[in-house]
């Protein structure tokens, strides 16, 4: 098996330089730069001081929607108008072309530092299983470049669309990672527990994680949208704690005072994976305001304070839902620093560990993630000093590291001229 030298590397963000031996897929030894003998790797990389973090976890990503935004707009601009223009176009939707786009994508992401991706293929009475399906062929192609986790996720509902159920059934059934639900596609409160409970039926029956999106408005004055410590009870009672992840959660914003605070231990006591996507949470929500536009993004830094798991992710790239992204987890932490009131050498710093360290233990792989002798070797080489830096410069991911095998490499070379 050959292996790989990593030399002078500044390993999350430490200062002292350091070389990585990699070799069978993990970190095999980490030693002070300059300390290894050449002769014990096949292949050498020289990280030149530049900034090594492991690589880049997507919790969330809708690959099979995406890149559709030239074929049909959202003029809306909402929610409703998303999933509108998305249901018309998925239902000409074929094998070739969603392997084709999610392809593109994929690339995208590996290319700027992912390793690790959750993705979200609509299974719906339009689509059946043509998505998960997709997905799960992708899950091997891809295998060795990115690992791919697949959520069997009910975009229409489950209880207003009928068959859905065996639909999910037969993705998990066929190698699905993960069930989803998407209860604001529900009429009311009690189907949207319905639809809750038979998520959970299928989590125990499968024995896989749940990953749903419940909640997507500025406020949780309409009950569906205030759902969580429902769910947060459904989870103690079955013993799902820790394997449960929410997206979005934007009403969490309006949240204030005592209920605040009741929310928040209710959270941490189902130990609840919050998910924000702020370039869709923005991008559709306070879209009936007409001055003081809301911002329909759950309150991260309030989160961070009282130590509630919090991940960042993309969701969709360049569709009806979110019309701009790289698949490039770094825009969209950097897009939440400017809208989320963090500018602070800290705060970059902590949304660098988040799309990092704090997504990969939402997608239930942290254990054995990291820099560390004996973790898996998927890394990411920065062109810049450090992480901070690194996000402020939206730095070039000059090389990024799969399982010890190098899958992508990026140069950007600029001249400036004096005249
Ligand atoms: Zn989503």
């Amino acid at each position: 098996m050959s292996a790989l030298l990593l030399k002078n590397a500044r390993i999350d963000d430490y200062a002292e330089l350091q070389d990585l031996l990699l070799e069978d897929g993990k970190i095999a030894v980490v030693a002070p730069a300059g300390t290894l003998p050449a002769d014990r790797a096949s292949e050498s990389l020289d990280c030149e001081n530049r900034a090594v973090l492991p690589g880049f976890v997507e919790t969330h990503l809708h690959l099979d929607k995406a890149l559709l935004d030239e074929r049909m707009p959202n003029l809306a601009g909402t929610l409703e108008g998303a999933i509108k223009v998305t249901g018309a176009l998925k239902s000409k939707f074929e094998m070739d072309d969603v392997l084709t786009r999610s392809r593109k994508v994929l690339d995208m992401a590996i290319a700027q530092g992912t390793t690790v991706i959750r993705t979200q293929p609509d299974v719906d009475p339009i689509v059946h299983t043509l998505g998960a399906d997709a997905m799960l062929a992708l899950r091997d192609e891809y295998r060795g470049r990115v690992d791919l986790q697949v959520v069997a996720f009910p975009q229409e509902g489950i209880i207003k669309a009928p068959g859905e159920v065996e639909l999910l059934e037969e993705c998990l059934r066929n190698g699905a990672d993960v069930v989803g639900g998407c209860t604001y596609n529900e009429v009311d409160v009690d189907t949207c527990k319905e639809h809750i409970q038979q998520v959970f039926d299928l989590a125990e029956k499968y024995s896989v994680p749940v990953d749903m999106h419940c909640d997507f408005q500025v406020d949780d004055s309409d009950p569906r949208y205030a759902l969580v410590e429902y769910i947060a009870g459904v989870t103690i009672e079955r013993g799902m704690q820790g394997r449960v992840t929410l997206g979005h959660m934007t009403s969490l914003g309006a949240l204030a005072g005592q209920h605040r605070v009741e929310v928040w231990d209710r959270i941490k006591q189902a130990e609840i994976n919050i998910v924000v996507l702020p370039f869709t949470d923005m991008h559709l929500n306070g879209r009936n305001d007409d001055h003081n536009v809301r911002r329909g993004l759950a309150p991260v830094k309030l989160m961070w304070d009282v130590d509630i798991s919090v991940g960042i992710s993309s969701n969709n790239v360049r569709n009806a839902f979110t019309p701009f992204g790289n698949a490039d987890l770094m825009d969209v932490a950097l897009f939440l620093a400017q809208v989320g009131h963090m500018g602070s050498p800290d705060d970059f710093r902590r949304l660098m560990r988040t799309i990092t360290y704090a997504n990969a233990k939402i997608v239930g792989v942290g254990t054995g993630y990291g820099t560390k002798v004996g973790d898996r070797a998927d890394l990411v080489v920065l062109d810049a000093p450090d992480s901070p830096t690194g996000l402020l410069d939206r730095a070039v991911r000059t090389a990024v590291i799969k399982g010890g095998q190098v899958v992508a490499r990026t140069e950007k070379t600029t001249q400036l001229f004096r005249r």
